[in-house]
């Protein structure tokens, strides 16, 4: 009876619990599905957003490459704080507008030519639309085979590329140069399994025209502690490999273990190509992991002088891609390329036991397995349509533009005697600065970079070139073309006149 009348009891208590429950959850349904918008409201938003993008471009010819940074429309990000309630979008593309599109660098302009610039080609954008809408997983295999199978499409394509063998090359779309040199550095230490107690006796050769990315990418895999050389460099801010050798050879004296040397496919500073042949001649010879930063200059190899000027790239052991750059991609697309993956074991591939499922499909290797992400933003899409839509010809001809752009500012300048020039440029970089009175030379090169950013339709930065401060011009954007470099040079000269005069 007792009994019987519990059960009762836990029956009833189960069945008003529920009924409270599903009317909680209904309620809040009701509202999480606001989340899921219909399609009217999906158009809606779609137009104002399409619409709102086209304008951009179809004035981004007559806009500026840079916004000097405005405090005052800036603190609106900050005010306009996250709150409970919707707003609408065309309020929010206001606010976009003038804090996001008009501040700082117009990463799309094609007179973007600081740094090194990015692109942003439309279809990328159609890419991670579809991307995005359809929210492919792209980590392992086993999730999303077609996916993963893109991206492993690409990376044997600019395998091919290089150089590199099909049948052993692996590598990795990831967010960038950085994280595909902290790739090919973590598959060196890996290699020559480096440990935490021997990290002291191991030698790194590098030059220190090498980007900042790798200091980082030494830093985080442990690296940092390791002897680091900096190797010299010709005049033309090149590795010279007579001096990499003679600095093995005392190390080796030394007692000291040498296992990697970093090279560069075109430095951010001037565009200079380490002698790559002679690199990989040394490597060999004293076995040395030999990793390649092409973060800007990789894609040269789809012309023929870059080719030439990368002959022995593919002797390399590991490199780095950037197709946000020279494959004017829009930023967050780099790649990073392993030339034998039985090198490496499978440093990155730590599988959880979660994971037991995508670890019986084998038979095609993840970007789990070469990268420290599992959940990944799927990068092939933005970078398989652009190549299939336009195909590869007009991307060929726009890094021989670059090229050719490049070499006709240097001519410009080089006629002009108020002009003196950096290296000539063996890539699409030309540095330069104005000869202005010589007791304040870099401090007056430094204001007319400033006046030349006030102005606003090019974009330019300096750099330093040993204790001389010089300005750069990169072409990188498949938007430059020569119209925007006569515009630079008009620019240019008229500014340094302007300070002549004031000074
Ligand atoms: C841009 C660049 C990097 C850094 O790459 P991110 O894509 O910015 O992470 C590294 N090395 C060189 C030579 C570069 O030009």
């Amino acid at each position: 009876m007792c009994y019987t009348y519990l059960l009762y009891e836990v029956i009833i208590n189960m069945y008003m619990v529920s009924e409270d429950l599903i009317r909680k959850i209904e309620s809040l349904e009701e509202k999480s599905r606001h989340l899921e918008k219909d399609s009217k409201q999906r158009s809606h938003w779609q137009k104002k957003v399409i619409n709102y993008t086209e304008n951009f471009l179809e004035n981004l010819e007559n806009s500026k490459a840079y916004y000097k940074f405005d405090k005052e429309s800036f603190s609106e990000l900050y005010d306009e704080a996250i709150s409970e309630d919707a707003t609408d979008i065309d309020e929010l593309l206001e606010l976009i507008d003038t804090n996001l599109t008009k501040q700082g660098h117009v990463g799309s302009s094609g007179r973007h030519m600081a740094y090194i610039p990015s692109g942003g080609i439309y279809p990328a954008a159609l890419g991670d639309y579809i991307t995005d809408v359809v929210n492919y997983y792209a980590g392992v295999f086993f999730a999303s085979p077609g996916a993963v199978r893109m991206e492993n499409m690409l990376i044997r394509w600019m395998a091919d590329l290089i150089g590199y063998p099909r049948a052993t090359a692996v590598g990795n779309l990831c967010s960038g140069g950085s994280i595909a040199s902290l790739i090919g550095i973590v598959s060196a230490r890996d290699a020559f399994n480096v440990q935490p107690e021997d990290i002291r006796t191991r030698v790194i050769y590098l030059s220190s025209e090498s980007h900042h990315a790798i200091n980082k990418a030494l830093y985080v895999s442990g690296l940092e502690h390791a002897q680091i050389r900096r190797v010299a460099m010709d005049s033309e801010l090149r590795i010279d490999t007579n001096a990499l050798e003679k600095s093995i050879k005392e190390d080796i004296d030394a007692g000291l273990k040498p296992f990697l040397v970093i090279a560069t496919a075109g430095t951010t500073n001037t565009g200079a190509v380490d002698p790559f042949d002679s690199i990989a001649d040394i490597a060999k010879k004293y076995q040395l992991w030999f990793h390649i930063d092409a973060a800007y200059g990789g894609f040269f190899m789809l012309t023929k002088t870059g080719q030439k000027l990368f002959k022995g790239i593919e002797r390399s052991d590991s490199i780095a891609m950037d197709p946000h750059k020279t494959m004017f991609l829009p930023y967050g697309t780099g790649a990073a390329l392993i030339k034998d993956r039985t090198r490496i074991g499978e440093p990155l591939s730590k599988k959880a036991s979660y994971m037991k499922d995508a670890m019986s499909v084998v038979d095609e290797i993840s970007p789990t397995d070469i990268s420290p992400e599992l959940s990944k933003h799927f990068r092939g899409l933005r970078f398989w349509l652009p190549l299939k839509l336009l195909g590869l010809a007009p991307f060929r001809a726009a890094l021989d533009e670059k090229l050719l752009l490049a070499e006709y500012f240097y001519q410009h300048l080089s006629a002009d005697k108020n002009f003196e020039l950096g290296p000539k440029p063996q890539l699409s970089i030309v540095t330069f600065r104005y000869l202005f009175d010589e007791d304040h030379i870099n401090d007056l090169n430094k204001k007319l970079e400033e006046e030349i950013q006030a102005d606003g339709r090019v974009l330019l930065a300096g750099t330093y070139l040993g204790d001389k401060y010089f300005i750069r011009m990169a072409v990188v954007s498949f938007r430059t073309h020569l119209k925007d470099i006569d515009l630079a040079i008009e620019i240019l000269k008229s500014k340094a006149e302007d300070l002549l005069k004031r000074e």
